[in-house]
């Protein structure tokens, strides 16, 4: 018989995977940990009965949280992921030939083994590049004492709300990353489904204002298996410029850093910024 996996994050509605083989499954120190394989999305990690990644989509989210920050700031040698254990965004950071340093800063060590051993197209050799940090802590903890203005990019690839990722959205993380940020870098951020979420993406806007940004925004991407239409990633930044680069622009930064992606390319970067005003509203003045 077949056995389902049924993710029930959202109030009213669920989303179902089969599990058409249970490769590995533990309760961590700090979560559960399941990964299996579904015939049409490939590979699956979930955390606590949360969908993380498939390798059938993980370009997507991977490639928008990566190529956005560092093509739109188009220098940032040093980059630091909060979360991402599993090594996809890390891997598209490594991508850029000017990043001199990545640290990917994961609470739970086992999400980093687990993912090298049976999720190692995601990561490829990410883990094994000498740009490449690993830092087991916990990312607000680590934040709060990272030195001032030591990031260009800093990238949130969090859990959602609940669980060990809630502090992940307040504004004192929020604050503390923006401290850790050079001058015009950039922060962003996991920001969840609008149309099942509703109030996240305010929450984390309202947060980021409240963590003294003065540049707060969204921008889009559709991941079928983040389930309930079209996702928002969390911006923010002191320079509003950079949320509106143009598509000539990135294109000439991404020709120059070798950067072609399966989902991201310059004209999705630069429209992925247009918001439909049902969301556009929701993003606190
Ligand atoms: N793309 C995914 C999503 O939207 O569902 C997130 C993927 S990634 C696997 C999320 C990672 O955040 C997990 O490995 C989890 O262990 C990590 N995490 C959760 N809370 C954390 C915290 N406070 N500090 C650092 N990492 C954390």
């Amino acid at each position: 018989m077949t056995e389902w996996f049924t993710e029930t994050l959202h109030d009213g509605v669920a989303q179902a995977l089969t599990m058409d083989d249970v490769v590995f499954r533990e309760r961590t120190e700090h979560q559960d940990l399941v990964i299996f394989d579904n015939r049409l999305f490939g590979r699956v990690l979930a955390l606590d009965g949360v969908v993380q990644l498939t390798t059938g989509d993980e370009f997507v989210y991977h490639e928008m949280l990566a190529h956005v920050p560092i093509l739109a700031r188009g220098r940032a040698p040093r980059v630091a992921i909060i979360g991402g254990g599993d090594g996809g965004t890390l891997r598209r950071v490594l991508e850029h030939p000017g990043v001199t340093e990545a640290v990917l800063v994961e609470l739970d060590r086992s999400v980093v083994d687990l993912s090298r051993r049976w999720l190692a197209e995601v990561c490829g050799a990410a883990f094994d590049d000498p740009r490449a940090r690993l830092v087991i802590a916990d990312g607000a903890r680590w934040m709060a004492e990272a030195a001032p203005g030591g990031f260009d990019v800093l990238i949130v690839d969090s859990t959602d709300p609940i669980g060990p990722g809630a502090v992940l959205f307040t504004a004192e993380f929020y604050a503390a990353c923006r401290r850790a940020l050079a001058p015009g870098g950039v922060l962003v951020v996991q920001g969840g489904v609008p149309a099942v979420q509703p109030g996240e993406l305010a929450m984390i806007t309202g947060n980021l204002r409240q963590a003294g940004f003065t540049d707060v925004g969204a921008y889009l991407a559709v991941v079928p298996t983040y389930y309930g239409g079209v996702m928002t990633l969390g911006w923010a930044s002191d320079n509003p410029a950079l949320r509106r680069v143009s598509a000539e622009v990135l294109a000439d930064r991404a020709a120059a850093a070798g950067i072609a992606g399966r989902y991201w390319t310059p004209e999705v970067q630069a429209a992925s910024f247009a918001l439909p005003p049902w969301i556009a509203e929701q993003i606190a003045a």
